[in-house]
């Protein structure tokens, strides 16, 4: 029996479900008695039941606190880059961020419309091939927060731990690429966010997690759905939130605990991008990677041909072999390998073998 051609996305830009999520969701769109999940009123029993079972999943894969709060949001993360602070009620100090690449710069820019924004450290000078030296980190005590993005999809690099800060000063994460592929401890985050559409479900669902002690403290110009407080007060149904989306991501999460919850993700995780970086690092300057090793992001593999005239033929004869999705970031360029949780093994391993087959082609 034939089987069928590996067919794969490596897109950093949207999810790719497991293939036994999207039978499930196949399955639910036609088992529904009076309506299937497309359209389920966020009213209803059965809506509540699939809103409490994903973020009882939430909590117990990434160990949420009692003390922090798990909203399901829209706007994506995109849409928390102003109002996070506008949620914490910033004063005059504004806050602290960390620029280590593309998405950091884009938060701190769109936070800098409503708030003062302090840069207490930026890998700027090294073109973003880092997260900058933690000693050079001057992070102010008076700062409403700090605010890093725990991995730079465009530029791939990330962060392995907690970074460490100024006691009393709330720490922020933007983990939209990262969330859920690796075990974290939520206890040093003040406020965590992420867009679904990488490794939670479709586009269209935005996580906050928010410890309880900063709510509250929100201007009174943000609007209701957008407001930390009013959401944890309703249970994320202040208004009609996104029921589909939040169905899907609730599937996803029950495949993620029944894989064995975050520490089999990274474990798998690493072992995926090993594969795609031991063929860069192996290809003696065929491929070149300039993220510094101990910053590689292990999810949004960033890369180049030496001969970047090859790219475009890199790109076509990728796609012939069904890898499909491979070229950077726009504003990046190169070559970029997103390997989300439901990228499979035998995905980054074919990446892998295609890579150096094409250097032993081209090189
Ligand atoms: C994709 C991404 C975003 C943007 O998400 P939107 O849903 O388009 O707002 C923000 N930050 C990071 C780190 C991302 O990877």
């Amino acid at each position: 029996m034939a089987t069928s051609p590996l067919r794969v996305s490596f897109s950093a830009a949207a999810t790719a479900l497991p293939p036994v999520v999207r039978d499930r969701i196949r399955d639910d769109l036609v088992a529904g008695v009076q309506r299937t999940p497309l359209e389920q009123p966020f009213t209803t029993a059965q809506f509540r039941e699939t809103l409490a079972g994903a973020e009882d999943n939430v909590r117990r894969l990434l160990g949420v606190p009692e003390d922090h709060a798990v909203l399901f949001l829209q706007g994506g993360a995109t849409a928390q880059f102003t109002l996070l602070p506008l949620n914490l009620g910033v004063g005059p100090d504004g806050g602290d961020y960390i620029e280590t690449g593309y998405w950091a710069r884009k938060t701190l820019t769109e936070a800098s419309r409503v708030t003062r924004v302090h840069v207490a450290a930026s890998s700027a000078d090294h073109a973003f091939d880092r997260v900058p030296d933690l000693a050079t980190w001057r992070v102010r005590p008076e700062a409403s927060y700090l605010h890093i993005t725990s991995n730079e999809t465009a530029d791939g690099v990330a962060f392995a731990d907690t970074p460490p800060h100024p006691p009393g000063v709330p720490l922020v994460a933007d983990m939209s690429s990262d969330l859920l592929t690796r075990p974290i401890r939520v206890s040093d985050w003040g406020v965590i966010y992420a867009s679904a559409q990488k490794n939670i479900g479709p586009a269209g669902l935005t996580l906050v997690l928010v410890r309880r002690d900063l709510l509250g403290r929100a201007h009174a110009s943000v609007p209701a759905p957008f407001d930390y407080t009013r959401q944890a007060a309703a249970g994320s149904r202040f208004n009609t939130p996104a029921t589909f989306s939040i169905h899907v991501a609730a599937r996803v999460l029950e495949w993620l605990v029944a894989q064995g919850g975050l520490a089999a993700m990274q474990a798998e995780n690493r072992i995926k991008s090993r594969l795609v970086y031991g063929a860069i690092d192996d290809s003696g300057g065929f491929y070149r990677c300039r993220t510094s090793e101990a910053w590689r992001s292990p999810v949004n593999v960033c890369f180049r041909l030496d001969d970047e005239t090859l790219t475009s033929r890199f790109l076509g004869a990728a796609e012939a072999e069904g890898l499909f999705d491979l070229a950077g970031h726009s504003r990046v360029g190169g070559l970029r390998a997103s390997l989300y949780n439901a990228t499979p093994l035998s995905a980054a391993s074919a990446l892998a073998s295609f890579m150096r087959e094409f250097q032993r082609r081209h090189g």
